[in-house]
Protein backbone atom coordinates (compact mmCIF):
# COMPACT_ATOMS: atom_id res chain seq x y z
CA UNK A 1 0.00 0.00 0.00
CA UNK A 2 1.41 3.35 -1.08
CA UNK A 3 0.74 6.61 0.51
CA UNK A 4 -2.06 7.28 -2.26
CA UNK A 5 -3.84 4.59 -0.97
CA UNK A 6 -6.36 6.43 1.02
CA UNK A 7 -6.12 9.97 -0.68
CA UNK A 8 -7.46 7.77 -4.25
CA UNK A 9 -9.94 5.98 -2.45
CA UNK A 10 -11.61 8.82 -0.80
CA UNK A 11 -11.93 10.96 -3.76
CA UNK A 12 -13.32 7.95 -5.93
CA UNK A 13 -15.98 7.46 -3.37
CA UNK A 14 -16.87 10.87 -2.90
CA UNK A 15 -16.78 12.18 -6.42
CA UNK A 16 -18.90 8.90 -7.35
CA UNK A 17 -21.62 10.10 -4.96
CA UNK A 18 -22.35 13.03 -6.92
CA UNK A 19 -24.47 12.47 -9.90
CA UNK A 20 -23.15 13.56 -13.28
CA UNK A 21 -24.98 11.62 -15.80
CA UNK A 22 -25.41 12.82 -19.05
CA UNK A 23 -28.00 12.97 -21.59
CA UNK A 24 -28.45 12.00 -25.32
CA UNK A 25 -31.37 13.62 -25.52
CA UNK A 26 -30.75 16.90 -24.58
CA UNK A 27 -29.30 20.37 -26.73
CA UNK A 28 -28.01 22.14 -23.76
CA UNK A 29 -24.12 22.93 -23.06
CA UNK A 30 -23.64 20.72 -20.80
CA UNK A 31 -26.14 18.12 -21.54
CA UNK A 32 -27.27 17.95 -18.27
CA UNK A 33 -26.69 21.08 -15.15
CA UNK A 34 -25.85 18.59 -12.64
CA UNK A 35 -22.15 18.22 -13.94
CA UNK A 36 -21.59 21.58 -12.61
CA UNK A 37 -22.01 20.18 -9.16
CA UNK A 38 -18.49 17.91 -9.65
CA UNK A 39 -16.60 20.82 -11.76
CA UNK A 40 -17.90 23.09 -8.42
CA UNK A 41 -16.06 20.56 -6.37
CA UNK A 42 -13.02 20.03 -8.64
CA UNK A 43 -12.66 24.02 -9.21
CA UNK A 44 -12.64 24.40 -5.39
CA UNK A 45 -10.30 21.11 -4.58
CA UNK A 46 -7.91 22.41 -7.29
CA UNK A 47 -7.43 25.80 -5.98
CA UNK A 48 -6.62 23.94 -2.81
CA UNK A 49 -4.39 21.67 -3.35
CA UNK A 50 -2.84 24.65 -4.67
CA UNK A 51 -2.98 24.57 -8.32
CA UNK A 52 -2.66 27.71 -10.27
CA UNK A 53 -4.99 29.33 -13.17
CA UNK A 54 -7.68 27.23 -11.57
CA UNK A 55 -10.46 28.31 -13.65
CA UNK A 56 -14.45 27.02 -14.36
CA UNK A 57 -16.52 27.77 -17.72
CA UNK A 58 -19.22 28.42 -16.15
CA UNK A 59 -20.89 28.62 -19.59
CA UNK A 60 -19.56 25.16 -20.87
CA UNK A 61 -18.65 23.44 -17.87
CA UNK A 62 -14.76 22.53 -18.15
CA UNK A 63 -12.55 22.81 -15.16
CA UNK A 64 -9.14 23.70 -15.89
CA UNK A 65 -5.87 24.00 -13.07
CA UNK A 66 -2.23 23.98 -13.91
CA UNK A 67 1.50 23.38 -12.31
CA UNK A 68 3.94 25.71 -13.53
CA UNK A 69 7.17 24.42 -14.60
CA UNK A 70 10.16 24.48 -12.39
CA UNK A 71 12.18 22.74 -14.66
CA UNK A 72 12.71 22.76 -18.02
CA UNK A 73 11.17 19.44 -20.08
CA UNK A 74 8.37 18.78 -22.18
CA UNK A 75 4.92 20.09 -20.91
CA UNK A 76 2.28 17.12 -19.37
CA UNK A 77 -1.28 17.92 -20.36
CA UNK A 78 -4.09 15.46 -18.70
CA UNK A 79 -7.90 15.13 -19.61
CA UNK A 80 -10.63 14.02 -17.63
CA UNK A 81 -14.40 13.34 -18.36
CA UNK A 82 -16.94 14.57 -15.01
CA UNK A 83 -19.82 12.86 -16.59
CA UNK A 84 -21.26 9.26 -16.56
CA UNK A 85 -23.24 6.99 -19.02
CA UNK A 86 -26.87 7.39 -19.59
CA UNK A 87 -27.15 3.75 -19.81
CA UNK A 88 -27.01 3.17 -15.99
CA UNK A 89 -28.23 5.30 -13.28
CA UNK A 90 -26.07 7.74 -11.84
CA UNK A 91 -28.12 8.84 -8.99
CA UNK A 92 -27.80 7.37 -4.91
CA UNK A 93 -24.80 5.87 -5.96
CA UNK A 94 -23.44 4.05 -2.78
CA UNK A 95 -20.13 2.81 -3.24
CA UNK A 96 -18.73 0.73 -0.95
CA UNK A 97 -15.35 -0.94 -0.27
CA UNK A 98 -14.60 -5.05 -0.77
CA UNK A 99 -11.11 -5.49 1.00
CA UNK A 100 -9.02 -8.38 -0.02
CA UNK A 101 -10.64 -9.49 -2.69
CA UNK A 102 -10.92 -13.37 -2.19
CA UNK A 103 -12.10 -14.33 -6.09
CA UNK A 104 -15.63 -15.36 -5.35
CA UNK A 105 -19.02 -14.48 -5.84
CA UNK A 106 -19.92 -10.55 -4.70
CA UNK A 107 -22.91 -9.72 -2.77
CA UNK A 108 -23.80 -6.17 -4.14
CA UNK A 109 -26.97 -5.84 -2.49
CA UNK A 110 -28.45 -8.53 -0.16
CA UNK A 111 -31.67 -6.88 0.19
CA UNK A 112 -32.45 -7.08 -3.64
CA UNK A 113 -30.66 -10.08 -4.06
CA UNK A 114 -27.95 -8.67 -6.85
CA UNK A 115 -25.12 -10.72 -6.91
CA UNK A 116 -21.42 -10.11 -9.17
CA UNK A 117 -20.76 -13.99 -10.61
CA UNK A 118 -17.25 -14.51 -10.66
CA UNK A 119 -17.90 -16.76 -13.68
CA UNK A 120 -19.57 -14.01 -15.18
CA UNK A 121 -16.60 -11.53 -15.36
CA UNK A 122 -13.30 -12.94 -16.01
CA UNK A 123 -11.74 -9.69 -14.99
CA UNK A 124 -12.43 -9.94 -11.80
CA UNK A 125 -9.92 -12.61 -11.66
CA UNK A 126 -6.98 -10.04 -12.40
CA UNK A 127 -7.97 -8.40 -8.57
CA UNK A 128 -7.74 -11.24 -6.21
CA UNK A 129 -6.06 -9.90 -3.04
CA UNK A 130 -7.10 -5.95 -4.07
CA UNK A 131 -9.38 -3.79 -2.55
CA UNK A 132 -12.68 -3.07 -4.99
CA UNK A 133 -14.81 -0.21 -4.96
CA UNK A 134 -18.26 -1.65 -5.81
CA UNK A 135 -22.35 -0.10 -5.71
CA UNK A 136 -24.97 -1.40 -4.54
CA UNK A 137 -25.86 -3.07 -8.09
CA UNK A 138 -28.65 -0.64 -8.25
CA UNK A 139 -26.96 2.11 -10.57
CA UNK A 140 -22.96 2.54 -12.20
CA UNK A 141 -20.62 3.43 -10.40
CA UNK A 142 -18.50 6.00 -12.22
CA UNK A 143 -15.09 5.31 -12.19
CA UNK A 144 -15.60 6.00 -15.93
CA UNK A 145 -14.39 8.20 -15.44
CA UNK A 146 -13.79 9.26 -12.00
CA UNK A 147 -11.26 6.90 -11.54
CA UNK A 148 -9.13 8.92 -13.60
CA UNK A 149 -10.38 12.16 -11.80
CA UNK A 150 -9.16 10.97 -8.57
CA UNK A 151 -5.91 9.81 -9.75
CA UNK A 152 -4.90 12.97 -11.48
CA UNK A 153 -5.94 15.38 -8.28
CA UNK A 154 -4.19 13.22 -6.28
CA UNK A 155 -0.98 13.57 -8.64
CA UNK A 156 -1.39 17.11 -8.67
CA UNK A 157 -1.58 17.15 -5.23
CA UNK A 158 1.56 15.20 -4.62
CA UNK A 159 3.85 17.55 -7.39
CA UNK A 160 2.87 20.64 -5.25
CA UNK A 161 3.96 19.52 -2.13
CA UNK A 162 7.09 18.01 -3.60
CA UNK A 163 8.77 20.73 -5.24
CA UNK A 164 12.02 18.65 -5.04
CA UNK A 165 10.12 16.96 -7.78
CA UNK A 166 11.05 18.68 -11.41
CA UNK A 167 8.87 19.26 -13.80
CA UNK A 168 7.43 20.97 -16.97
CA UNK A 169 4.30 22.51 -17.21
CA UNK A 170 0.88 20.71 -16.44
CA UNK A 171 -1.74 21.13 -17.06
CA UNK A 172 -5.07 19.73 -16.08
CA UNK A 173 -8.57 19.59 -17.33
CA UNK A 174 -11.66 18.20 -16.59
CA UNK A 175 -14.40 18.02 -19.34
CA UNK A 176 -18.39 16.99 -19.49
CA UNK A 177 -20.36 15.01 -21.61
CA UNK A 178 -17.79 12.26 -23.07
CA UNK A 179 -20.60 9.45 -23.11
CA UNK A 180 -22.85 11.61 -25.20
CA UNK A 181 -20.61 12.32 -27.85
CA UNK A 182 -19.30 15.59 -26.25
CA UNK A 183 -15.76 15.07 -27.60
CA UNK A 184 -14.66 17.90 -25.16
CA UNK A 185 -15.65 20.18 -28.17
CA UNK A 186 -15.30 23.04 -25.75
CA UNK A 187 -11.78 22.45 -23.95
CA UNK A 188 -10.42 26.01 -24.61
CA UNK A 189 -6.45 24.75 -26.19
CA UNK A 190 -5.03 28.56 -25.53
CA UNK A 191 -6.39 28.24 -21.60
CA UNK A 192 -4.74 24.75 -21.39
CA UNK A 193 -2.01 25.59 -22.55
CA UNK A 194 -0.08 22.79 -23.04
CA UNK A 195 0.33 21.77 -26.87
CA UNK A 196 -0.08 17.63 -25.98
CA UNK A 197 -2.74 16.23 -23.80
CA UNK A 198 -3.02 12.64 -22.18
CA UNK A 199 -6.37 11.82 -21.90
CA UNK A 200 -7.15 9.11 -18.80
CA UNK A 201 -10.34 7.19 -20.23
CA UNK A 202 -10.55 3.28 -20.58
CA UNK A 203 -10.29 -0.02 -18.25
CA UNK A 204 -7.89 -2.43 -17.47
CA UNK A 205 -4.72 -1.22 -16.14
CA UNK A 206 -1.82 -0.43 -17.88
CA UNK A 207 -3.71 -0.22 -21.84
CA UNK A 208 -3.11 3.12 -23.83
CA UNK A 209 -4.20 3.77 -27.10
CA UNK A 210 -2.44 5.84 -29.74
CA UNK A 211 -5.32 4.86 -32.49
CA UNK A 212 -9.31 4.86 -32.80
CA UNK A 213 -11.47 4.65 -35.65
CA UNK A 214 -11.34 7.23 -38.57
CA UNK A 215 -15.39 7.55 -38.92
CA UNK A 216 -18.06 8.78 -40.91
CA UNK A 217 -21.62 8.50 -41.79
CA UNK A 218 -23.37 7.77 -44.66
CA UNK A 219 -27.05 8.78 -45.30
CA UNK A 220 -28.63 7.54 -48.11
CA UNK A 221 -31.90 9.04 -49.67
CA UNK A 222 -34.10 7.16 -52.05
CA UNK A 223 -36.54 8.09 -54.03
CA UNK A 224 -39.26 5.85 -56.24
CA UNK A 225 -42.44 6.16 -58.00
CA UNK A 226 -45.68 4.93 -56.57
CA UNK A 227 -48.40 3.74 -58.81
CA UNK A 228 -51.41 1.53 -58.63
CA UNK A 229 -50.01 -1.46 -58.14
CA UNK A 230 -52.64 -3.23 -60.46
CA UNK A 231 -50.92 -0.66 -63.56
CA UNK A 232 -47.48 0.02 -62.59
CA UNK A 233 -45.85 -2.37 -64.98
CA UNK A 234 -42.61 -0.11 -66.35
CA UNK A 235 -43.25 2.60 -64.01
CA UNK A 236 -43.23 1.86 -61.04
CA UNK A 237 -39.84 2.18 -59.08
CA UNK A 238 -40.27 0.74 -55.08
CA UNK A 239 -37.37 2.89 -52.95
CA UNK A 240 -37.35 -0.14 -50.28
CA UNK A 241 -36.59 -2.61 -53.19
CA UNK A 242 -34.04 0.01 -54.08
CA UNK A 243 -32.84 0.34 -50.71
CA UNK A 244 -32.87 -3.42 -50.12
CA UNK A 245 -30.76 -3.62 -52.95
CA UNK A 246 -28.01 -1.29 -51.88
CA UNK A 247 -27.91 -3.37 -48.62
CA UNK A 248 -27.44 -6.41 -50.51
CA UNK A 249 -24.30 -5.26 -52.38
CA UNK A 250 -22.04 -4.23 -48.76
CA UNK A 251 -19.62 -7.20 -48.16
CA UNK A 252 -21.94 -9.89 -45.79
CA UNK A 253 -19.05 -10.22 -43.20
CA UNK A 254 -17.24 -6.78 -43.02
CA UNK A 255 -20.58 -5.67 -40.02
CA UNK A 256 -19.39 -5.22 -36.22
CA UNK A 257 -20.82 -8.57 -35.44
CA UNK A 258 -18.75 -10.07 -37.34
CA UNK A 259 -15.42 -8.41 -36.82
CA UNK A 260 -13.08 -7.27 -33.80
CA UNK A 261 -9.56 -6.24 -33.66
CA UNK A 262 -7.89 -3.52 -36.79
CA UNK A 263 -11.01 -4.87 -39.37
CA UNK A 264 -13.43 -2.07 -39.86
CA UNK A 265 -17.25 -2.39 -41.29
CA UNK A 266 -20.49 -1.21 -42.57
CA UNK A 267 -23.22 -0.92 -40.35
CA UNK A 268 -26.79 0.46 -41.29
CA UNK A 269 -28.34 1.84 -38.40
CA UNK A 270 -31.64 2.16 -39.73
CA UNK A 271 -33.50 1.69 -42.64
CA UNK A 272 -37.05 2.97 -43.26
CA UNK A 273 -38.97 3.35 -46.45
CA UNK A 274 -42.67 3.22 -48.62
CA UNK A 275 -42.72 2.70 -52.26
CA UNK A 276 -42.13 6.75 -53.12
CA UNK A 277 -39.48 7.70 -50.13
CA UNK A 278 -36.87 6.07 -48.12
CA UNK A 279 -33.85 6.93 -45.96
CA UNK A 280 -30.93 4.33 -44.98
CA UNK A 281 -28.57 5.62 -42.46
CA UNK A 282 -25.10 4.13 -41.74
CA UNK A 283 -21.68 4.30 -40.04
CA UNK A 284 -18.52 3.18 -41.39
CA UNK A 285 -15.38 2.94 -39.54
CA UNK A 286 -11.92 1.55 -40.07
CA UNK A 287 -8.57 2.40 -38.32
CA UNK A 288 -6.44 2.18 -41.20
CA UNK A 289 -7.06 5.96 -43.28
CA UNK A 290 -6.48 3.98 -46.80
CA UNK A 291 -9.22 1.38 -45.79
CA UNK A 292 -11.84 3.77 -44.83
CA UNK A 293 -11.65 5.99 -47.87
CA UNK A 294 -11.86 2.86 -50.18
CA UNK A 295 -14.72 1.80 -48.01
CA UNK A 296 -16.18 5.71 -48.58
CA UNK A 297 -15.67 4.84 -52.58
CA UNK A 298 -17.02 1.49 -52.30
CA UNK A 299 -20.60 3.50 -51.23
CA UNK A 300 -20.26 5.38 -53.79
CA UNK A 301 -19.65 3.33 -56.62
CA UNK A 302 -22.63 1.05 -55.72
CA UNK A 303 -24.82 4.35 -55.32
CA UNK A 304 -23.48 5.02 -58.86
CA UNK A 305 -24.23 1.58 -60.09
CA UNK A 306 -27.81 1.91 -58.82
CA UNK A 307 -28.47 5.26 -60.24
CA UNK A 308 -27.58 3.73 -63.81
CA UNK A 309 -30.13 1.38 -63.33
CA UNK A 310 -33.00 2.96 -61.37
CA UNK A 311 -31.86 6.49 -62.66
CA UNK A 312 -30.24 9.32 -60.81
CA UNK A 313 -32.77 10.95 -59.26
CA UNK A 314 -33.67 7.35 -57.37
CA UNK A 315 -30.72 7.17 -55.27
CA UNK A 316 -28.48 9.95 -53.52
CA UNK A 317 -25.60 9.37 -51.03
CA UNK A 318 -24.28 12.16 -48.54
CA UNK A 319 -21.30 11.15 -46.66
CA UNK A 320 -20.59 12.84 -43.15
CA UNK A 321 -17.26 12.91 -41.19
CA UNK A 322 -17.78 12.40 -37.99
CA UNK A 323 -13.99 12.05 -36.51
CA UNK A 324 -10.60 10.86 -37.19
CA UNK A 325 -8.02 8.20 -36.07
CA UNK A 326 -5.93 10.02 -33.57
CA UNK A 327 -2.81 7.92 -35.17
CA UNK A 328 -1.53 10.16 -37.99
CA UNK A 329 -1.08 13.30 -35.15
CA UNK A 330 0.31 11.06 -32.64
CA UNK A 331 2.86 9.89 -34.74
CA UNK A 332 4.67 12.95 -35.31
CA UNK A 333 5.14 13.63 -31.75
CA UNK A 334 6.57 9.95 -31.36
CA UNK A 335 7.88 10.92 -27.62
CA UNK A 336 4.32 11.09 -26.18
CA UNK A 337 4.25 7.32 -26.65
CA UNK A 338 7.83 6.60 -25.76
CA UNK A 339 7.56 8.19 -22.49
CA UNK A 340 4.04 6.72 -22.12
CA UNK A 341 5.36 3.64 -22.11
CA UNK A 342 8.87 3.66 -20.48
CA UNK A 343 6.31 5.65 -17.64
CA UNK A 344 4.29 2.50 -17.36
CA UNK A 345 6.42 0.06 -17.39
CA UNK A 346 9.16 1.78 -14.70
CA UNK A 347 6.02 1.27 -12.47
CA UNK A 348 5.97 -2.87 -13.09
CA UNK A 349 3.02 -2.81 -15.12
CA UNK A 350 3.01 -4.24 -18.58
CA UNK A 351 2.56 -1.27 -21.34
CA UNK A 352 -0.61 -3.10 -23.81
CA UNK A 353 -1.99 -1.51 -26.68
CA UNK A 354 -5.70 -1.90 -28.17
CA UNK A 355 -6.74 -0.09 -31.61
CA UNK A 356 -9.73 1.57 -30.22
CA UNK A 357 -13.04 0.59 -31.54
CA UNK A 358 -14.38 3.83 -30.86
CA UNK A 359 -13.60 7.12 -30.61
CA UNK A 360 -12.78 9.27 -27.56
CA UNK A 361 -12.45 12.60 -26.95
CA UNK A 362 -8.62 12.15 -27.84
CA UNK A 363 -9.29 11.33 -31.55
CA UNK A 364 -11.20 15.01 -31.61
CA UNK A 365 -8.57 16.68 -29.13
CA UNK A 366 -5.68 15.63 -32.15
CA UNK A 367 -7.68 16.22 -34.74
CA UNK A 368 -7.90 20.56 -33.70
CA UNK A 369 -4.21 19.90 -32.94
CA UNK A 370 -3.80 18.52 -29.26
CA UNK A 371 -2.54 15.08 -29.80
CA UNK A 372 -4.41 13.24 -26.89
CA UNK A 373 -3.32 9.44 -26.65
CA UNK A 374 -4.96 7.33 -24.29
CA UNK A 375 -3.88 5.95 -20.80
CA UNK A 376 -6.32 3.54 -19.03
CA UNK A 377 -8.19 4.70 -15.88
CA UNK A 378 -8.68 0.96 -14.68
CA UNK A 379 -12.26 0.87 -14.09
CA UNK A 380 -13.87 -2.27 -14.94
CA UNK A 381 -17.58 -3.03 -16.25
CA UNK A 382 -18.38 0.71 -17.36
CA UNK A 383 -21.75 1.99 -18.20
CA UNK A 384 -23.28 -0.46 -15.75
CA UNK A 385 -24.47 -1.67 -12.28
CA UNK A 386 -21.49 -4.20 -12.06
CA UNK A 387 -18.79 -1.35 -12.54
CA UNK A 388 -16.11 -1.29 -10.26
CA UNK A 389 -12.74 0.28 -9.64
CA UNK A 390 -9.79 -1.56 -7.65
CA UNK A 391 -8.16 1.09 -5.31
CA UNK A 392 -4.70 -0.71 -6.35
CA UNK A 393 -5.48 0.31 -9.42
CA UNK A 394 -5.82 4.34 -9.14
CA UNK A 395 -2.56 4.02 -6.78
CA UNK A 396 -0.80 2.61 -9.44
CA UNK A 397 -2.29 5.72 -12.31
CA UNK A 398 -0.81 7.88 -9.71
CA UNK A 399 2.24 6.34 -9.48
CA UNK A 400 2.12 6.24 -13.46
CA UNK A 401 1.25 10.11 -14.06
CA UNK A 402 4.54 11.24 -11.37
CA UNK A 403 6.62 8.81 -13.36
CA UNK A 404 5.55 10.30 -16.56
CA UNK A 405 6.21 14.12 -15.22
CA UNK A 406 9.82 12.69 -14.61
CA UNK A 407 10.36 11.64 -17.75
CA UNK A 408 8.77 14.09 -19.10
CA UNK A 409 11.79 16.88 -17.40
CA UNK A 410 14.32 14.97 -19.29
CA UNK A 411 13.14 17.17 -21.92
ZN1 LIG B 1 -15.16 7.30 -20.16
Amino acid sequence: MTQFYEQVKERMIRYAKVDTQSSNHSKTVPTTMKQFDLARMLYEELKQIGCSDVWLDEEKCVVYGKIKANAEGKPLGLVAHMDTAPDASGANVKPWVLENYDGGDIVLNKEQNIFMKAGDYDNLSMYIGQDLILTDGTTLLGGDDKASISAIMTFAEYVIAHSEIKHGLISIAFTPDEEVGGLARDLDLERFESPVAYTLDGDHLGYYEDETFNASQANIHLKGISVHTGTAKGIMKNAVDIGTEFLSRLPKYEKPQYTDGREGFYHAVSFSATCETGEIVMIIRDHDALHFAQREDYLRKVTEALQNEYGKECIELEIVPTYRSMKEVIDQVPWMMDNLIEAIKACGIKAQSLAFRGGTDGSALSQRGLPSPNLSAGYENAHGRFEYVPVQSMEKNVEILLKLAEICARG
